[in-house]
């Protein structure tokens, strides 16, 4: 390297800078539906697009209803990416104020990925929308944010594609891990049981019995019949531990624990992010956080002493 090389370097980064505050001014607008899809545009759009989330981290993605600051990103944004299959019901108030230029993706349902039906509630054989709880949905949103920010801004398209084919590794590997870390728990004692029906996929992608009190969070939940039903069930089955979600009332599995007498875990992260000091502070966090509390609770600890 010769004596220039530094200050070619420092051109090139002062030049990077300034045309990323060029591109943020330029209004590079994107909307995510909620937190986890916020952390998968994230990663394959870089910093240099402005990402604004609906629903704040925390509360319930199923539930949300629209603020006035909503209608405003929706005014400057060029895409909305959101998940689709019925989570987002409030979407519709956005594609009833949505301007000719804006474009629409419903992430899970352009993905290729086999779906699964919602197994019990009120919307029962729908298809189930949280196939990002399975880090192969996960990478086949990715996909889909990948063409999609191609088309919009074709300029980008090089590091659009860097990008997506870090996260897809980085997704794979995660898989691979959280899979090893779930071998240790027993086949016997494989049995997830959550309030929503929102871990489906995840059981499906490692191996979990799975079983929950209703379908999907914007139903009527907690019905007399459907706390009964889970009641004799795990009555028969005996499994471990029960799980809670962070979006989902808490009382109703509490209920189901005391009555029956078995422990109570949570809570598990699915349809939102933590805050950036909780155990859920991005996508591969919130699974690994997930898989943690099941090893711990499921026996997967026993099973390797
Ligand atoms: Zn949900």
């Amino acid at each position: 390297m010769d004596n220039r090389a530094p200050w070619i370097i420092t051109l090139v980064l002062m030049t990077t800078v300034n045309s990323t505050h060029a591109l943020g001014d330029t209004s590079f607008n994107v909307i995510a539906s909620f937190s986890v899809i916020k952390d998968l545009v994230k990663r394959v759009a870089g910093d240099s697009i402005n990402i604004t989330t609906i629903v704040p981290t925390g509360e319930d993605v199923h539930r949300w209803e629209l603020q006035p600051p909503n209608a405003l990103a929706v005014e400057e944004a060029d895409i909305v990416f959101y998940n689709g299959y019925g989570l987002e019901p409030w979407i519709r108030h956005i594609e009833a104020m949505a301007n000719d230029s804006l474009t629409l993706i419903a992430l899970a349902e352009s993905a290729n990925y086999e779906t699964l039906a919602i197994p019990v509630g009120h919307y029962k054989d729908s298809t189930d929308p949280h196939m990002w709880m399975d880090p192969k949905g996960a990478a086949a949103y990715v996909d889909v944010i990948e063409k999609t920010l191609i088309e919009h801004y074709p300029e980008q398209a090089d590091a659009f594609t860097t990008r997506a084919d870090e996260t897809r590794e980085a997704l794979a590997q995660l898989d691979h891990q959280l899979s090893e870390r779930l071998e240790g728990i027993p086949h016997t004692n494989r049995m997830l049981t959550t309030s929503e029906a929102s871990m489906a996929y995840f059981a499906r992608a490692y191996d979990f019995e799975y079983a929950a009190i209703w379908g999907i969070g914007s139903e009527t939940i907690g019905s007399a019949q459907a706390m009964e039903a889970m009641s004799m069930r795990l009555s028969q089955k005996r499994p471990p531990a029960l799980f809670y979600e962070s979006t989902s009332p808490y009382i109703h599995m509490d209920a189901l624990a005391r009555e029956t007498e078995l422990a109570l875990a949570g809570p598990l992260y699915i349809d939102t992010l933590s805050d950036a000091d909780g155990p859920a502070y991005n996508y591969p966090a919130m699974l690994r956080h997930n898989t943690e509390l099941l090893h711990e609770y499921l026996g997967g600890a026993r099973a390797e002493e």
